[in-house]
């Protein structure tokens, strides 16, 4: 036998880590733990009413292969569809009217702004470009740019709804980066049939993985070799222990190491949010619907959620499918509601707002610190950790644990630290 790793969590970025770990490197043996009774993670496609719905990521973006390559790699690349980006078609609700937001110089002749925001935008190509300050704020970077009028009318809606966060509260450097790594928003794309096919896909891969289900761990001593206990009380031994979970659960899990990588990942925060998924009619719904975008509450106006977002027809064209995303950090007492309540003030808000019957369908969800949020702090916060902890050799991290959000970023960190691993045992 090989020298051994054990994968702690089933999510895409452990699943990705245990898949590459199998079939680009060989002489591993690995074990993949997963607490609940699938794997998946976040990603969970539902199927109401004989069609196709996913309850959280229903896209992923292309500004790096890693996401399709691991589709075609797993025998899904004939399924791979291009589609229209939802951050393409923003827009803000205001006194019952819908704005779009046109991020390009057709935005001057919205009513959305005033003369003085208008006037302050024609000045922005006059000002230094320059990058972000690395640890400024991403409403000082907005207002700098583009002028107060401008973030109050325009940018604080948006980022409040998309980002679900106070853009005082955001790290500019995190959502501006340099201009080789912005997400090319027109290359976005969901797998044919559902996101499950991805995880299934992978999951067929893995039989010479270990694969363990309701196999929660307690515990990732700092021992030669590591030492994994399992919430059954069962013990397992490996030359190297990977954590592909949200960061505040891999830092309850490592005892000595958990403060380094809570110190490490000081510039991240990890917001709860929940979602209300829901399926319409098309005859039923404003035209603006069907196409993918994100509409946001205009400055001022009190919505039980953050945004609506449409994932726009279904792949047979009967239904709409709409998420309304409630923010645990901007709708607290939304969010803290039992899931029957939360889910009916949105539906009442939805239906009050749009002038729309009740959908066909709903569902609430909820995902206790699962979006990872760049945080403006001090100057000096590391924004994202290491795959490996300084001091700790044989203990690696990916995906959610060192930061990432979003499946093309969590397949990329997996691949990442797979090679690590490799090297490190091999
Ligand atoms: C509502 C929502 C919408 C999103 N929309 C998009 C989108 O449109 N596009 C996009 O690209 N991304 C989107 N994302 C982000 C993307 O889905 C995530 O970044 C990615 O799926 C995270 O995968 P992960 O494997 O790192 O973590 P997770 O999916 O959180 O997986 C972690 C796994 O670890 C397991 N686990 C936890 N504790 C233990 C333990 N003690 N022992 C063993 N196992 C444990 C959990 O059960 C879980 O299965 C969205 C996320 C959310 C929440």
């Amino acid at each position: 036998m090989g020298p051994r790793v054990i994968i702690v969590g089933g999510g895409i970025s452990g699943l990705a880590t245990s898949f590459y770990l199998r079939t680009h490197f060989s002489g591993i043996s690995v074990t993949l733990l997963e607490a609940s009774d699938r794997l998946g993670g976040v990603l969970r496609t539902l199927r109401p009413s004989g069609t196709v719905f996913e309850a959280a990521a229903d896209t992923f973006d292309g500004k790096d292969t890693a996401a399709a390559d691991l589709c075609r790699e797993t025998g899904l690349g004939a399924d791979l569809v291009p589609c229209e980006s939802s951050l393409a078609a923003l827009s803000i609700r205001k006194d019952g009217r819908t704005f779009p937001v046109p991020l390009s110089p057709a935005l001057l002749k919205s009513p959305l702004l005033d003369f003085s925001a208008k006037a302050r935008l024609l000045f922005t190509p006059f000002i230094p470009r320059g990058r972000p300050d690395p640890a400024g704020s991403l409403a000082d970077f907005v207002c700098r740019r583009f002028g107060r009028s401008f973030f109050k009318q325009v940018a604080e809606p948006l980022v409040r709804g998309v980002a679900m966060a106070a853009p005082e509260d955001l790290l500019a450097a995190g959502y501006f980066p340099s201009a080789g790594r912005r997400a090319d928003r027109r290359s976005v794309f969901c797998v044919k049939g559902g996101m499950d096919r991805l995880v299934n896909a992978l999951a067929k891969r893995m039989e010479k993985v270990d694969v363990r289900l309701s196999a929660a761990v307690r515990s990732v001593g700092c021992d030669k070799p590591w030492r994994v206990t399992l919430e059954s009380g069962e013990a397992l031994e490996a030359e190297a222990v990977c954590l592909a979970l949200p960061a505040p659960l891999a830092i309850g899990l490592t005892g000595l190491a958990g403060p380094r990588l809570a110190e490490q990942l000081s510039g991240f925060r990890y917001d709860p949010a929940a979602v209300v998924n829901m399926l319409f009619r098309p005859e039923e719904v404003p035209g603006e619907w069907r196409r993918p975008g994100f509409v946001v509450p205009g400055p001022g106006e009190r919505w039980p959620f953050a945004c609506l977002k449409s994932a726009g027809p279904d792949e047979t064209g009967r239904y709409i499918r709409m998420k309304a995303f409630i923010s645990g950090v901007l709708q607290p007492e939304v969010f803290s509601l039992p899931g029957a309540a939360a889910e009916r003030a949105v539906i009442n808000q939805v239906k009050e707002e749009w002038r729309v019957p009740a959908p066909r369908w709903s569902a609430f969800t909820r995902y206790p610190g699962s979006i990872a949020q760049r945080r403006f702090g001090p100057p000096g916060l590391i924004s994202r950790a290491e795959p490996s902890l300084p001091g700790f050799p044989g203990l690696f991290l990916a995906g959610s644990a060192v930061g990432e959000f979003g499946i093309t970023d969590c397949v990329r960190s997996a691949g990442q630290t797979a090679e690590r691993i490799a090297r490190a045992l091999l």
